[in-house]
């Protein structure tokens, strides 16, 4: 070994390391879990490079894992035969640069490990998690395409730093082997790694391959026969490897074959979350574009939902190829907590992120692809109201994004919408438009609703006076995206969505003949009174009338009719002023 170079972790780095090894040893397994992951990913990424290079194979294209465990060394090696890393790789993908958006993930801890396990389970928390029960790791690796002379020798002991050194290695691809902490030698059991290797990447589309297990034979009879127990295994023969995943991409296998536990492992597989999907949708779609899907609900939002850089789109392949992630042309933005897979069986197997925004059959797909995570969920909405109210907790406020992103899927999206009413006055939204339209009172033409800055100010509005008297529901809304919401939903189920502070209200329709005379009488009566008022406030006011919709508060600001967008917090009663 040539070359020695010790280096620091980027500072990123160290805190993310330290807290995992601090928050994860409830959950000390996943280790497995995401180096079969990263193993996984990089035997996709060979295949995808070798179409344009098939010499990139040189050596050997059967792709394959391949884990070990010695209980005397107290180490478990994971091998595959991928992409591998070059000497600068190393250097910046495990330990250099942390990955897009670690920052921001780490300004969300909260310090509560058990909040922050979820987190960073979520975050994905990737190579790193080996430290949670190695004391050191070594990364043997080459870049495929390189010579044997170029291969790198990774180390750390997780102690703030990392060694690399240059080193000759026969074969492409990389080599991990965990020397277990003292407290963690049971993972080097090889039955302990089977059944983990099973649980874990049973849909890992490529062969995990573990030594076969030594026929079995009891203790004593061992015992009374040294000479049968040297025939059966030599010391320093080379076990037998098999196969012990199904080694099938799960989206291709047929639905009836999949277990619901399958589906679920596959998903923490897509997106490193710790916590079950709420739902998934999984479907092949014939006819001129033909593909598969997989598609997930997330049952908690992640934490850069928010984030215009966030990650968010599908994993796509090409027949059962890889091709890129986070490919976001195939869903809309309002469903971009959506995770999963999309398989083609024809689109290009070189095409590009720039190919896919051009091509009109993503669109097509897109469109499809949509209408299917709508369906799923209209379907939980109805069979699973409270996993609904879980997933419209989360996701709601993206939601209410997409009748102004998806006009053809308008209606549906407006039926999936959930809102507070005066009904039940808490700040719980759990009314449909559906119900509320179902509530409505006998006249009642449009749908009300009063829009605030807080459920609290919105609940207390004075333009719901009069309505609450005579036990109409007014829809109350505080959600920054609300106003743009009710601008473009419009109406649902032919009628209006009427906001209460705005313009006049259609008392005709709800008040009795003895009401509207009352109401007749006293606006003649004060003719004088509004004369006065409109000219002692010429230059605040457009109008003044006498209004229906105050029963305690002696007056309030209303908008115009068509005056645009201004906040309920400009309503202010006139009353001690
Ligand atoms: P992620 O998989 O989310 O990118 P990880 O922490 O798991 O994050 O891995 C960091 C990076 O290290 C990977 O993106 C990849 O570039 C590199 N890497 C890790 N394991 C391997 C491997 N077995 N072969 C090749 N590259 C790897
Ligand atoms: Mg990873």
């Amino acid at each position: 070994e040539t070359q020695t170079q010790t280096l620091g972790f980027q500072a990123e780095v160290k805190q993310l390391l330290k807290l995992m090894i601090h928050s994860l040893y409830s959950h000390k397994e996943i280790f497995l879990r995401e180096l079969i992951s990263n193993a996984s990913d990089a035997l996709d990424k060979l295949r995808f490079e070798a179409l344009a290079k098939p010499e990139l194979l040189a050596g050997g294209s059967d792709l394959a894992i391949t884990i070990d465990a010695d209980n005397k060394a107290h180490t478990v090696t994971i091998v595959d035969n991928g992409i591998g890393m070059s000497r600068q790789e190393a250097i910046e993908h495990l330990g250099t640069i942390a990955k897009s958006g670690t920052s921001d993930f780490l300004a969300q801890l909260s310090g509560d490990q058990k909040k922050d396990a979820q987190l960073i389970g979520q975050f994905g928390v990737g190579f790193y998690s080996s430290f949670i029960v190695a004391e050191k790791v070594e990364v043997f690796s080459r870049r495929a395409g390189l010579e044997a002379g170029a291969g790198v020798h990774w180390t750390s002991a997780a102690d703030g730093e990392f060694t690399v050194s240059d080193v000759e290695l026969p074969e492409r691809g990389t080599r991990i082997v965990l020397h277990l902490k003292e407290g963690d030698h049971e993972f080097a059991d090889q039955y302990r790694i089977r059944s983990l290797v099973r649980k874990y990447s049973d849909h890992i589309a490529f062969p995990v391959r573990m030594p076969k297990p030594a026929p079995y034979k009891a203790e004593d009879e061992e015992k009374k026969d040294d000479s049968v127990v040297a025939e059966v295994k030599p010391e320093d023969a080379k076990p037998e490897f098999e196969t012990v995943n199904a080694a099938q991409a799960l989206w291709a296998r047929p639905r009836t074959e999949l277990k619901d536990e399958e589906y679920k492992e596959f998903y923490r597989h897509v997106t490193h979350d710790f916590t079950d999907p709420l739902a998934w949708s999984h479907g092949k779609v014939e006819g001129k574009k033909e593909y598969t899907s997989l598609l997930y609900i997330p049952s908690r939002a992640p934490y850069d939902l928010w984030h215009r850089e966030g990650a968010r789109g599908l994993k796509l392949y090409v027949r059962r190829v890889f091709i890129m992630d986070d490919a976001e042309q195939f869903l809309p933005l309002y469903l971009r907590f959506v995770k999963g897979v999309v398989d083609s069986a024809d689109l290009p197997l070189n095409i590009s992120r720039e190919m896919l925004q051009q091509d009109p059959a993503i669109e097509t797909m897109k469109t499809g692809l949509a209408r299917r995570v709508l369906d799923m969920l209209a379907k939980m909405a109805k069979d699973e109201p409270e996993k609904y109210a879980t997933f419209w907790k989360e996701f709601g406020t993206v939601m209410k994004e997409g009748p102004a992103e998806d006009h053809t899927n308008r209606e549906r999206i407006a039926k999936l919408l959930r809102f507070s009413s005066t009904l039940a006055d808490k700040p719980e939204a759990d009314v449909s438009l559906e119900e509320y339209v179902g509530r409505m009172k006998e006249g009642q033409k449009e749908i009300y609703y009063v829009i605030a800055d807080s459920f609290g100010a919105a609940k207390s509005s004075p333009h719901l006076e009069v309505l609450r008297k005579k036990g109409i529901e007014v829809l109350l809304l505080s959600d920054r995206v609300d106003e743009w919401l009710v601008d473009h939903l419009r109406e649902f189920d032919g009628k209006q969505l009427k906001n209460v502070a705005r313009g006049e209200l259609d008392f005709a329709a709800i008040q009795s003949e003895d009401e509207k005379k009352a109401q007749e009488e006293l606006s003649k009566g004060h003719t004088e009174l509004v004369e006065r008022m409109k000219k002692a406030l010429t230059d605040q006011v457009s109008e003044v009338r006498v209004t229906a919709r105050l029963s305690d508060s002696p007056a309030c600001l209303v908008l115009g009719q068509y005056d645009m967008g201004a906040q309920m917090r400009r309503i202010m009663e006139a009353a001690g002023q």
